[in-house]
């Protein structure tokens, strides 16, 4: 077995125990890149002297006898709208094509300060808007399951990274939707965390009240040990939560029996695929068999989630972008006065899916709209929080599909807005709610491709999340493969 293939923990060991360095490792990763990234273009940004730049540091600094955290040394890949100080970060816009932060986001701080060598920054949908790649300035990312598909979104280079081996863990981030998607449809774990878990310092705003960092792995664990690094308070950011942080490793021990799952029944399901359906019952039966009390839970208002979060996101999103205007950063479109330079600018530097999004949140909030518009989306989310509150009452934890269908095709939706928003549908109510919630790989599909379920808890539960999903995973099929075929499957069966 490759290095490449190896989980987090077993890496860790093998580089405390100095069975490998740091540099090994790193390089391993590297030329795994080397091999990959031409067939599915999962990166803007390679950054390889810089990663064993800081594999060497670390392996110096073990060879010193200095206290490391079970991460030094293990590299990783982040997601191109989290601010990496002096180097170039896009969120795949042209806006921001040569865009080079001046400080760090405080998920980057913290794992520099562990010294985990980053592989370079991930490719996304524009500034994290959409739900394929496709909407990156720059190329789409392919689903290396197969060829034609899209990865999913908006962290789908994240994802591909992680599921094909070209990185152990990856960053991404989810306002509704764009980490579990994408693990779903590449076959890996993602987990948005409750939001305010961990610091948005640094990651650049889509919509402030729904965006939140999280993890990508190939296990429950190691996706554990990174949130663990990830969690806390930051002063920097005052959304962020304050309370201790728990061990989420040590959390995936304890006792599962008793627990009451709920299903969650989704009014209009005509959309769903019945394979994605059936494997929701299996592993609720298999649940069961543990002592699980399964039962099904409504949750009334998500139909209304979609609706509401194509409201309250792009209110934010016209807010948040209208910083870009070419005057303290990004791209410049010129022009002989200053409106001219404005309009060129952010009419050349934004893609059509930002266009769409700004011009759909400025309506919603002006003037005569806002209380039709913006306002009841406000309302419609407190109801939706509180079927998460009353759905807790009675459950330890809900699962379902993470997506409603595997990865579809690329350019299958490019041109239809709504259905592209539609494939989120399972994805929304968590985010409005702000709740916690883990896509789970559950087997693959007749169709040879990988789907996830959702699994999502009460506020700053994850630990329960990583508990069930270990249990799952301990469980799994060992002949269903983890990883894409080393051959690039091009043009998949349906
Ligand atoms: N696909 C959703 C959107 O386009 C969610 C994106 C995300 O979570 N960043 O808004």
């Amino acid at each position: 077995m490759e290095l490449y293939q190896k989980t987090v923990f077993e890496l860790s060991r093998l580089m405390n125990s100095r069975e490998v360095s740091s540099v090994e490792v790193t390089q391993s990763f590297l030329d795994r890149i080397k091999e990959v990234e031409p067939h599915v273009r999962a990166f803007i940004t390679h950054t390889p002297s810089m990663a064993l730049e800081t594999a060497s540091l670390v392996d110096k600094k073990r060879l010193n006898g200095d206290n490391l955290h079970p991460l030094a040394g293990v590299p990783l890949a982040i997601k191109d709208n989290i601010s990496t100080g002096g180097l170039r970060t896009t969120c795949a816009s042209k806006i921001l094509e040569n865009y080079i932060p001046p400080y760090d986001a405080t998920v980057f701080k913290l794992i520099k300060q562990v010294g985990m060598p980053l592989l370079g920054k991930t490719n996304m949908d524009e500034f994290a808007m959409g739900s394929s790649t496709e909407n990156s300035a720059f190329f789409t990312t392919r689903n290396p399951w197969d060829l034609e598909k899209v990865p999913g979104g908006s962290s789908g280079g994240s994802a591909v990274a992680v599921s094909t081996g070209m990185a152990p863990l990856a960053l991404g981030s989810d306002t509704g939707g764009s980490i579990r998607q994408p693990a779903s449809f590449c076959g890996l774990y993602g987990l948005r965390p409750t939001y305010g878990r961990v610091s948005r310092y640094g990651l650049i705003a889509f919509a402030s009240s729904l965006d939140q960092i999280g993890p990508f792995a190939m296990n429950p664990a190691d996706c554990a040990l990174l949130l663990e690094l990830l969690a806390g308070h930051d002063p920097l950011d005052s959304t962020s939560y304050p309370g201790k942080v728990p061990g989420y490793v040590s959390s995936m021990e304890e006792r599962l029996d008793g627990m009451k799952v709920g299903v969650i029944k989704h009014s209009n399901e005509k959309g769903f695929d019945p394979e994605i359906k059936d494997a929701v019952t299996k592993i609720a039966n298999l649940l069961e068999k543990e002592g699980f009390a399964i039962d099904q839970v409504e949750m009334p208002r998500t139909d209304y989630g979609l609706g509401a979060y194509y409201l309250i996101a792009p209110s934010e999103a016209s807010s948040n972008l209208g910083r870009y205007d070419g005057v303290r950063y990004g791209f410049n479109g010129g022009g002989d006065n200053i409106e001219n330079m404005f309009s060129r600018t952010r009419g050349e530097g934004f893609g059509p899916e930002v266009k769409r999004r700004i011009m759909i949140g400025t309506y919603a909030l002006s003037a005569g709209y806002y209380d039709a518009y913006y306002l009841k989306a406000m309302k419609v989310r407190t109801l939706i929080r509180q079927d998460y509150e009353t759905a807790f009452k009675k459950f330890d934890i809900l699962i379902g599909p993470t997506t409603p269908t595997p990865a579809f095709k690329i350019g299958e939706k490019a041109d239809d807005p709504l259905e592209m928003y539609l494939s989120d549908i399972c994805n929304i109510t968590d985010a409005l709610a702000g709740v916690p919630s883990l896509s789970v790989p559950a087997g693959m599909h007749s169709n040879n491709m990988p789907f996830g379920l959702q699994f999502t808890a009460p506020p700053f539960c994850e630990g329960r999340l990583f508990n069930v999903a270990n249990y799952i995973y301990r469980n799994r099929d060992p002949l269903l493969p983890e990883r894409p075929p080393a051959s690039f499957r091009k043009g998949g069966t349906e």
